[in-house]
């Protein structure tokens, strides 16, 4: 089957049955919907480009199993220059949508599901590797958009999946036949799962013996029985429903349109089952999910930066300070820390190495300083745009009142700047800055792909800080 466009795929989004909860009320046909139509069209890009003659190198690869030409979104990276060409995928994709545009997470899991089963089926004589290949084809060939669904809501932080007093805090399976397993639970904070195909199941944690019911991988269909999805709030998401230029972005919105996903029983055929069990390779599918995601951080959250930067520097140029020394001074240093980012993304991915499957894995540890330095780097390159644009990006009246026949010539008139631009275009991207560098936004920066204090645990481990210690002993001619 040929690669999707954007339109095909809204289309077959309508095909589902998708079950989706907003506001207390079940929205029938989500894809037209105010409120998530803007995650729908920023998913819808990523099938847009890579029909775009320019980017298709970037955005479609050729798939390893069949030889066909297929999305890189669905692609095992087979290369250190593939792992370097998603980075760049990311970055030109994230330049275009100024937001999430989800698919990577899918794409993440399916590349840490394929090494892992691989080692699985070596070290256990089990049949995971075969059966999440065909899982693979049957997503390639029909170009679907697959959820990484790994977050689990995790009860009380202190104990295990087995020792919660609510044993469904993290998914487990409650039953098992000769048909396939039942699963229960939720995955929380889902990235773009409502306007996925798929959803890829995963465990969340590493595990241990105790808790062999908790490891569990598995794909089912999003609109599978017994699953509803239950959309979560983001800053100023009601201006959808008002109008255009107050939400800043209103193309394709901000971050990638989270979901708390119940699964109440859902039965998954053994086909579709990649571990029922095998606690001790839990961690290891974590561990690879994680860092494959991380590696990513570098590419879209530059590619954002990229328009928050633009963006602020047309704030200062219609504000007539463009050319002030500490405001030229303050875009040089958003523009150092966005490449500072990328260089990171791309030097995790030059360092890839082959795994036993064949395919390749970022250099974890420096993928986890890509991710950590963007908990920070993020917040400053937004610090450094409020700064530069000034306080009226906090105080700018509604599209209403801009537009309204008795008040608006004064909005017109005081929100004015320097000659030669329309106000109308001021608060526009007045409005594009307080969007992109608000609260979702930055919370995004700082728990997508998991908690600074995640990153923190692997630097540790992956830091071999022994072979450190020995190099300072060495030259300190201390011998032990
Ligand atoms: Fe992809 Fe970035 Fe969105 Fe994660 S936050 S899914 S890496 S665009
Ligand atoms: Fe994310």
């Amino acid at each position: 089957m040929a690669l999707k466009t954007g339109k095909d795929y809204v289309e077959s989004l309508k095909k589902l049955n998708t079950e989706i909860w907003a506001f207390g009320e079940r929205i029938e046909d989500f894809t037209e919907h105010a409120l998530l139509k803007p995650h729908i069209n920023a998913a819808a890009v990523t099938y847009e480009m890579a029909h775009d003659p320019q980017f298709e190198d970037l955005v479609t690869a050729t798939s390893h199993l069949t030889g066909e030409k297929i999305s890189r979104f669905t692609h095992i990276h087979q290369s250190a220059e593939d792992l370097v060409k998603k980075v760049k995928m990311l970055r030109m994709i994230a330049q275009r949508t100024g937001t999430c545009f989800q698919r990577c997470v899918g794409f993440d899991g399916l590349n840490a599901m394929y090494s892992t089963t691989y080692e699985m089926d070596e070290a256990l004589g089990t049949n995971y590797h075969e059966r999440f290949k065909e899982h693979l084809k049957y997503l390639q060939e029909n170009d679907l958009m697959s959820a990484g669904s790994m977050t689990d809501p995790k009860g009380d932080r202190s104990k295990k999946p087995s020792q919660q007093s609510d044993p469904d805090m993290y998914v487990r399976v409650v039953e098992k036949n000769d048909k396939g397993i039942i699963i229960r639970g939720a995955k929380a904070h889902q990235t773009g799962i409502i306007n996925s195909h798929e959803m890829l199941i995963m465990p969340t944690v590493a595990l241990s013996e105790e808790d062999k019911d908790y490891a569990v991988a598995c794909a089912i269909p999003v609109d599978a029985e017994g699953v509803k999805h239950i959309f979560g709030r983001q800053s100023n998401d009601m201006r959808r429903l008002e109008g255009d230029i107050d939400c800043g972005n209103a193309k394709y919105g901000i971050v990638g349109g989270e979901a708390l996903t119940v699964l109440e029983d859902v039965f998954v055929p053994w086909e579709k089952v990649f571990m029922c069990g095998e606690s001790q390779f839990a961690g290891m599918l974590v561990e690879r999910f994680a860092s494959y995601h991380r590696q990513n951080y570098g590419g879209c959250k530059t590619g954002v930066s990229d328009i928050i930067i633009g963006a602020t520097a047309l704030a200062a140029d219609y504000n007539g300070v463009a050319k002030a020394s500490h405001v030229k001074d303050k875009v040089i240093e958003m523009i150092h820390l966005a490449e500072t980012l990328y260089g990171g993304s791309i030097a995790c991915s030059s360092e890839g190495r082959p795994t036993s499957s064949g395919s390749y894995f970022v250099d974890p540890l420096l993928a986890n300083v890509v991710k950590q330095n963007v908990t920070r780097f993020i917040y400053e390159i937004c610090r450094l745009s409020h700064d530069v644009a000034g306080g009226y990006i906090a105080t700018i009246p509604s599209e209403q009142d801009l537009k309204h026949p008795e008040i608006g010539k004064y909005v017109e008139k005081y929100f004015k700047a320097r000659d030669g631009v329309s106000t109308e275009n001021r608060i526009r991207i007045g409005r594009l800055i307080e969007n992109m560098t608000g609260g979702t936004a930055l919370v995004e920066s700082m728990h997508g792909a998991g908690s600074p204090q995640a990153q923190r645990v692997m630097l540790l481990r992956q830091g071999n800080l022994k072979h450190k210690t020995e190099l300072a002993k060495n030259l300190a001619g201390i011998k032990e």
